[in-house]
């Protein structure tokens, strides 16, 4: 098979439902981001979604400092293990593998900018009303899930790699993959 390749893509690229509760509905990324690879035959590997197994469906959306702590990493680190290792293995056997596909904006997924603000303390509504002062800003860093799977890939010297996703610019976010792939849509 020409196209034997595995792609990493972040959970949410398949799984819209893996997303915070009420956030917009972007349902329509993985015929628009997916497909298209699927058709040209390549290996999709869905990522675990590493907010979904830390805080669940009813997570609040957080900003990227908050997730920015030793224990949210300890977790990330464990899930990026295994990720590490399966694409080791795919390398080890001579299976091309990437770019690994994450979500830009997402403090876990991000590949070059994550929203970022002063963030913290009880829901109550004047607590609401102290983060409109602090809207939430992009950041020029990966989300702290990709920043670790990068340093993990970074130390067993594995060399894949990263594209973000724009979801409010799909089509672009395609052409640039499959231009970095070197095929036609
Ligand atoms: S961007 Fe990452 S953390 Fe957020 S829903 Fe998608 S997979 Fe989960």
């Amino acid at each position: 098979m020409d196209n034997i390749r595995i792609i990493p893509v972040s959970h949410c690229l398949l799984n819209p439902y893996s997303k915070v509760k009420s956030s917009i509905d972007y349902s329509n990324v993985s015929k628009e981001i997916i497909m298209p690879l699927l058709k040209k035959g390549y290996g999709i590997l869905q990522l675990p979604c590493p907010e979904l197994c830390h805080g669940g469906l009813q997570r609040w959306g957080q900003a990227r400092r908050q997730y920015d702590n030793p224990f949210y990493h300890q977790h990330c680190r464990e899930l990026a293990c295994g990720v590490a290792a399966q694409l080791e293995e795919y390398l080890r056997c001579s299976i091309p593998v990437g770019p690994i596909l994450g979500i830009e904006g997402s403090p876990s997924c991000a590949i070059t900018c994550s929203f970022d603000g002063n963030w913290g303390g009880e829901l109550t509504a004047s607590c609401v009303q102290n983060l409109m002062q602090y809207p939430l800003e992009s950041r020029a860093e990966s989300g702290v899930f990709m920043k670790l799977l990068q340093e993990l890939l970074k130390e067993k010297k594995l060399n894949i790699a990263f594209l973000g996703v724009n979801e409010e610019n799909l089509e672009q976010s395609r052409v640039s993959i499959l231009e970095f792939l070197g095929v036609r849509a």
